[in-house]
């Protein structure tokens, strides 16, 4: 499915970047050592503004769980109804969650508990984004 373009922000730059060349990134506190997602001005610990750096992820996870999405009212989205809609928990904290609609994998089919891996798929206006996938 061709997703909704994303407009990067100040903030969120870098993420976007790396994920055109991509790499999936998410901040780093190095002053307390805690990843945070999704991004934020602020550490959500320790609330540290100044340590947050970005940190390169493996770019694995597990199917935590997942829905099966039957409607929704984004127009763009209505001819790939129904489809799945994962909880994808990341491999370096467990804590980290992503959303993924699992392409490749059928409708309500879904292996929860098995490792995935990021791959990135172009939007409307160019700017990839991160996806999960089962490895074929
Ligand atoms: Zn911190």
């Amino acid at each position: 499915m061709v997703k909704q373009g994303v407009i990067p922000d100040e903030l969120t730059k870098p993420y976007w970047d790396a994920a055109n060349e991509e790499r999936l990134v998410i901040q780093n506190c190095s002053a307390c050592g805690r990843l945070q997602h999704p991004p934020a001005r602020a550490c959500a610990l320790c609330g540290s503004g100044a340590n947050l750096e970005w940190k390169e992820t493996v770019g694995r996870g597990t199917i935590y769980n997942y829905g099966v999405v039957y409607d929704c009212p984004v127009a763009s989205l209505k001819e790939d109804l129904p489809f799945n809609l994962a909880v994808i928990m990341l491999e370096e904290d467990p804590g980290i969650l992503f959303y993924s609609h699992l392409p490749g994998t059928p409708v309500d089919d879904v292996p929860v508990g098995a490792t995935v891996e990021v791959v990135f798929e172009a939007t409307a206006n160019g700017q990839k984004v991160p996806e999960w996938q089962v490895p074929g």
